[in-house]
């Protein structure tokens, strides 16, 4: 089999079960977008997804995003959401049209300044893991002041909350939670309306928990052989 005819499979599948998951979910499959993650697979698998019509590719790492956006068509909406590093910022902002891993007003600043104009969409990072802070991400309880000073001293205005679900606990409550975050979280911030929840092991779960944009790889693009 092709590399082109496995991955066209995959996607196939992947999509089949997105639309099935969204009809026992009662919502409309054109409510969710679909990221694929990219990371760690080559330039010419990003090619071929283009090709197959996918417009939105996912990466954690700086220099392998700005590489591969560089080198593939424009049409192609960037996400990156990976662990933002200040010094990066300035290289993150000249080629990735949403970061869903934001969390700090430091670099909501620093983003803020690299806006020139763009319409660069943002998600506030949770961390459903409070005891590990390597993750990135922050409290539920840190949402409210720090999203009143981004909105209050940067230009930038997120969107919506991404999460990855914890290993040791169920998807399903994982999700559960950042529902109810979301809705503590409109009352004062209606814009907030986007969930970046679901990866490849839990996205029928996120779907049924109401994400908006699920970040899918390895269902697609099989096992990465370089570590995430
Ligand atoms: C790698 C990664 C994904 C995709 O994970 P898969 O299990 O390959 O689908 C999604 N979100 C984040 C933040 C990631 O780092």
């Amino acid at each position: 089999m092709t590399r082109e005819a496995e991955i066209s499979a995959k996607l196939r599948e992947v999509e089949g079960r997105i639309a099935a998951a969204a009809i026992r979910a009662g919502r409309n499959r054109n409510e969710i977008q679909l990221i694929v993650v990219t990371k760690n697979f080559p330039l010419s698998d990003a090619q071929i997804l283009y090709d197959l019509g996918m417009r939105a590719f996912g990466e954690n790492r700086d220099q392998e995003g700005s590489l591969k956006s560089e080198q593939l068509p424009s049409d192609i909406t960037w996400h990156f959401q990976g662990q933002v590093q200040s010094r990066k910022i300035k290289s993150i902002a000249s080629w990735a049209d949403s970061v869903h891993s934001l969390d700090s007003l430091d670099h909501a600043r620093k983003f803020s300044s690299y806006q020139e104009g763009k319409l660069r969409t943002f998600f506030i990072q949770v961390n459903l893991e409070p005891l590990r802070v390597d993750r990135g991400g922050v409290s539920s309880e840190e949402l409210e002041p720090l999203l009143e000073a981004i909105y209050s001293q940067t230009q930038v205005r997120p969107i919506g909350l991404m999460a990855v679900a914890p290993a040791q606990v169920e998807p399903q409550r994982a999700f559960a939670q950042m529902q109810e975050i979301r809705s503590r979280l409109l009352a004062s911030f209606p814009e907030l309306t986007a969930l970046s929840l679901g990866m490849s092991g839990d996205f029928e779960a996120a779907i049924a928990a109401g994400a908006t944009h699920l970040r899918i790889g390895s269902s697609i693009l099989g096992s990465r052989v370089l570590p995430a």
